[in-house]
């Protein structure tokens, strides 16, 4: 099917369209640095090509707005570049957005999120609209966190990987080759890593971390030179069909 994208619209074809959309589609991403491996806008393409492929397969049921290009990268500002917005801007910002798409008639809004340190303030904003504006809007993941469970020993791939490494890099692979760098490095992720995994002191809460003194030297974890589109396929498509179970049961349940 043909994908609704609003950035290559004009208006009268929106103002046609509007009548039969169901939900719009705000891709999340970031300015933050990805170690050496890919660029900063690495969770901004991601999401926003991921969003496109929905789009293709629901047609005018969505609508494919413009990506949020910054969000919350508080703490990788230890590298040269990365641009964060304060929690409660982006709150702020998310808001704006889906009350302007809420006011042109589209009944609901679903952040497809390419960075995961925007998902605390998601949940804010979801809830803040819900609540005090009465606009049904939800959140989702697209990328390792949402795959990661379908890993498998057999792949070789590092224990503590995520950001910048082998899994977010193949998927950047399929969805936005561009970002990739050809020279890919293995992440200098520090010893005693806090962030994830089952003995993660902070499993069952939370922290402001560093990630440049709690995570990786060099901004990457895992090993980014396993990298490779086959597997990064295969996981994209169990990402994607994941994400429209998310989209089948809010277009059908509210
Ligand atoms: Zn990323």
């Amino acid at each position: 099917m043909r994908a609704y994208i609003l950035d290559e619209m004009i208006h009268p074809e929106v103002a046609a369209l509007l009548p039969k959309v169901q939900l719009a589609v705000v891709p999340v991403g970031s300015c933050e640095q990805h170690g050496p491996n890919t660029t900063y806008n690495t969770d901004t393409a991601r999401a926003y090509a991921f969003c496109k492929l929905l789009g293709e397969h629901y047609g005018e049921k969505l609508l494919i707005c413009p990506p949020v290009t910054y969000g919350i990268s508080i703490h990788h500002m230890a590298f040269a570049g990365t641009v964060t917005l304060r929690p409660e801007t982006y709150i702020e910002l998310l808001k704006d957005i889906a009350i302007a798409l809420h006011k042109h008639g589209i009944p609901r809004i679903l952040f497809v999120n390419g960075h995961g340190g925007n998902a605390s303030s998601l949940n804010v904003a979801v809830h803040a609209l819900k609540y005090a504006h009465g606009i049904d809007a939800y959140y989702t993941g697209m990328g390792f966190g949402v795959f990661d469970d379908a890993v498998t020993p057999e792949m070789g791939w590092s224990e503590k990987r995520g950001h910048a490494s082998e899994s977010e890099t193949s998927q950047c692979m399929v969805l936005c080759p561009e970002v990739v760098r050809e020279e890919l490095h293995k992440g200098e992720v520090v010893e005693d890593f806090i962030i994830r995994g089952k003995n993660a002191p902070f499993r069952y809460g939370g922290m402001a971390f560093q990630w440049e003194r709690d995570a990786s030297a060099n901004g990457a974890l895992g090993d980014a030179r396993l990298a490779n589109p086959e597997d990064g396929r295969r996981l994209n498509d169990l990402a994607l069909e994941r994400v429209e179970r998310t989209i089948d049961y809010i277009l059908s349940h509210f």
